[in-house]
């Protein structure tokens, strides 16, 4: 095998989510809704697919032309800046390759790539295989650290990353799996960095429209100097709970994204033709999702302000529940996720098929096989070599049911 895969061949959501399925879990671990996407966009997308002869040939190769049209319209009004349907957007597999995309056409051998901890783990071994290295700088909890806010940055530490081989720096805000939500200040920080030192930005913000208690998403690349510099990771699945679609795009300045675009129709584009069947209709579907959306902005019927108000309920559900069984849950910002410390929840993990394995992935393991309840462990979210220092936390999904968290409650309370 090829260098550039070594050490990479683990993956956590391939692992645990076949272990979910094997043992017929109540399933909080990986991130997708268990309900359906709204109706309106489920019927944009049976109009699509009924739609003729053209939804299901090949379309352009960066992005179906209606949905980088309104990608471009709804994004510039938020970022403040023109943005160009044609130049400044890609059109991708998911947010996934949106990131595969830009570490391969930004990242050289043995350059660095700073990645602030705990991160979407993909994050690693794409720049990996890019043939970078990449250098982490974690978040610290402080005080109390009862909620996300609490874990920041030391400018200090992240000034001291930066040197003439940086080339980027991943932002992951709202964050998996902690639901850090970064302020403008702390965003001025790092964008301040990048300028000085001429770093590309590259900002994943899948979770954008997932606020709460008032937290406000700020796109760095609205900050002076950081649209030229910032190529900003956006996914429809997340924004339309339907995560199967992988519909996702990578936007920023055309000078950046044409690069991108290089490595997109190199690979993808010669990908087989059931690729574009399916990518199609969900292209058009999202664009009305995002058409939609362009126009009831900020009012009552906008999804993007529903979607938040609905999950904000399930968050402090889960949040009451886990601080009741004595799971002390680190409350999120942001995202659809919540982190909790099982450092005080003795339980004897005697599984011998587990012993080499970081506490978290052990403590997962035996609550999915004796206890039926899936989670993800947080270590997966940190570097190789800082895993061992964070095996204290599991991560809960809330993007479900409310019958299916009261499942998970009903089990956590027979067992506490
Ligand atoms: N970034 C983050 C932070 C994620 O949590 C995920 C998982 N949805 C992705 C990127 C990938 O998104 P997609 O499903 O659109 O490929
Ligand atoms: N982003 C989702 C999560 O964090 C799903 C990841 C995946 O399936 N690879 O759970």
């Amino acid at each position: 095998h090829a260098r550039r895969i070594e050490g990479i061949d683990k993956n956590i959501w391939v692992d645990f989510t076949q272990l979910a399925a094997d043992y017929k879990v109540v399933n909080l671990g990986q991130g997708f809704p268990d309900f359906s996407p709204p109706s309106y966009i489920q019927e944009a997308l049976c109009k699509a697919v009924n739609g003729g002869c053209s939804m299901h040939q090949y379309t352009h190769a960066f992005g179906h032309p209606p949905l980088v049209s309104i990608l471009a319209k709804f994004f510039g009004r938020v970022v403040g800046h023109e943005i160009d349907a044609f130049e400044d957007i890609l059109v991708t597999v998911g947010a996934y390759q949106a990131l595969f995309c830009t570490f391969q056409a930004l990242v050289d051998e043995e350059d660095e790539v700073i990645i602030i901890e705990p991160f979407f783990d993909c994050y690693q071994p794409m720049v990996k295989m890019a043939g970078g290295k990449g250098v982490y700088v974690p978040l610290r909890p402080g005080g109390k650290a009862l909620t996300s806010a609490d874990w920041v940055l030391s400018s200090e530490e992240l000034a001291s990353k930066f040197n003439p081989r940086t080339k980027a720096i991943v932002i992951n805000t709202p964050n998996n799996p902690l639901g850090k939500v970064y302020k403008r200040e702390e965003l001025q920080v790092i964008a301040d960095l990048c300028i000085k030192h001429d770093v590309v930005c590259i900002s994943d913000e899948v979770y954008e429209w997932l606020t709460y208690d008032g937290a406000k998403h700020v796109k760095i690349a609205s900050l002076p100097g950081m649209w030229e510099r910032t190529v900003t990771i956006g996914s429809g699945g997340k924004s339309f709970s339907a995560t199967g679609w992988k519909v996702g795009w990578a936007i920023g300045a055309g000078p950046i994204v044409k690069h991108l675009k290089t490595v997109h129709q190199n690979s993808v584009y010669h990908c087989a033709t059931s690729f574009t069947l399916t990518l199609a209709p969900t292209q058009e579907a999202v664009a009305q999702g995002f058409q939609r959306e362009y126009e009831l902005f900020g009012t009552p019927e906008s999804y993007f302000l529903q979607l938040p108000e609905m999950l904000n309920q399930k968050r402090k559900k889960l949040a009451t529940c886990l601080e009741s069984v004595g799971l002390q849950p680190i409350l999120p910002e942001g995202g659809y996720f919540m982190i909790s410390d099982i450092s005080s929840f003795k339980v004897d993990l005697n599984d011998p098929s587990t012993q080499d394995e970081p506490y978290d992935y052990r403590f997962v393991k035996w609550l999915i096989k004796e206890k039926g309840l899936a989670t993800i462990p947080v270590s997966a979210f940190y570097s190789p070599e800082h895993r061992k220092d964070f095996q204290n936390y599991i991560r809960f999904c809330f993007v479900k049911e409310d019958s299916t968290l009261n499942a998970a409650e009903d089990i956590l309370r027979k067992w506490s």
